[in-house]
């Protein structure tokens, strides 16, 4: 293997010891931070993230509320939920997690929290600011990736950046922080109608692959050299793989992230990154 490793589990290591000293900050102001989980449904995997998220929390001094609703729940008891936890003080982000069980619009969900407890920075506020190149709560795995991109040296002005997977949660606002003036990456976002996703991917400069197939990218796809970020989490037997053939990308890459201990930590460090910023605000009343 040639490709240095991208070692999110240790840069995401260093940011919960940030995220830690600023709510010892916060403390000695009397101020506490608390995350609020909410999962509907009882699928095992989102069980297991929501529990990894709120591990985290606590492990830097977050208070963390657990909330779960049956699978069946209805619209109007999430609301609700997410009503209270509007509401309460005590609470400063809201992590609703996904995706949501069929009948439950995650855009209207999403758009029920209080955008400045937005956790996850997907309320359409947020993406909104994104857009407009605004402050507001920044999406939780994009940021993630830019900060280990940043952390290990590796520049996005003049890159050629080839993103696979357009979704909300991933692809698209990753595109669009990419692109924005002080990140100046020249960014293509490919999906399942893209022909030939070689051709394209073999331009990149810094590949993404967020498409939730594994294996979707092999050595052939990959430019020599290029900076290889797997964000995909796909169940494997009793392992996790990504959406990258680690071993062989691994050869021609300059630069790859594993799965597990890549992309999905530095997830849950923007998250509480997210989530402490949010009590700052609420103690200094900026919004
Ligand atoms: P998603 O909503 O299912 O979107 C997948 C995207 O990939 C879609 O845009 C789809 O294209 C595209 N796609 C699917 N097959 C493709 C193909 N053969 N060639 C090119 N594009 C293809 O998934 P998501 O929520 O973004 O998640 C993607 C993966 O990332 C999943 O494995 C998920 O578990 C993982 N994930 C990881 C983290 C983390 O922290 N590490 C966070 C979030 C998600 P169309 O739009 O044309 O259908």
């Amino acid at each position: 293997m040639s490709a240095r490793i991208l070692d999110g589990t240790a840069v995401a290591a260093l940011v919960r010891t940030e995220v830690a000293d600023r709510v010892d900050v916060l403390a000695g102001r009397g101020k506490s931070v608390g995350l609020a989980t909410v999962l509907v449904g009882d699928d095992p995997a989102s069980r297991l993230y929501v529990d990894s998220k709120r591990r985290a929390a606590e492990e830097a001094g977050i208070r963390a509320f657990d909330h779960s609703l049956p699978a069946g729940a209805a619209l109007g008891d999430v609301e609700r939920l997410i009503d209270r936890l509007n509401e309460s003080g005590s609470v400063d982000g809201i992590l609703v997690q996904l995706p949501l069980p069929p009948g439950l619009d995650e855009a209207v969900v999403l758009g029920s929290i209080d955008p400045s407890k937005d956790a996850d920075g997907l309320h359409p506020t947020n993406l909104g600011m994104l857009v407009m190149d605004r402050p507001g709560v920044a999406p939780a795995t994009p940021t993630g990736i830019l900060t280990l991109l940043d952390h290990y040296g590796i520049p996005t002005d003049g890159a050629m950046v080839v993103v696979v997977g357009r979704s909300l949660l991933v692809g698209r606002p990753l595109a669009i922080l990419l692109g924005l003036k002080g990140r100046d990456a020249t960014v293509a976002l490919a999906h399942s109608h893209t022909p030939d996703l070689a051709a394209l991917t073999r331009q990149a400069d810094i590949l993404v692959a967020a498409a939730g197939r594994p294996g979707l990218i092999g050595a052939h796809h990959v430019k020599p050299g290029a900076t290889v970020v797997d964000v995909g989490i796909n169940q494997a037997g009793e392992g996790l793989i990504g959406d990258v053939d680690f071993e062989a990308v691994a050869e021609v890459a300059g630069a790859i992230t594993p799965v597990p201990g890549g992309v999905g930590p530095m997830t849950i460090a923007s998250l509480l990154e997210n989530t402490v910023a949010a009590a700052e605000r609420r103690i200094t009343g900026r919004h």
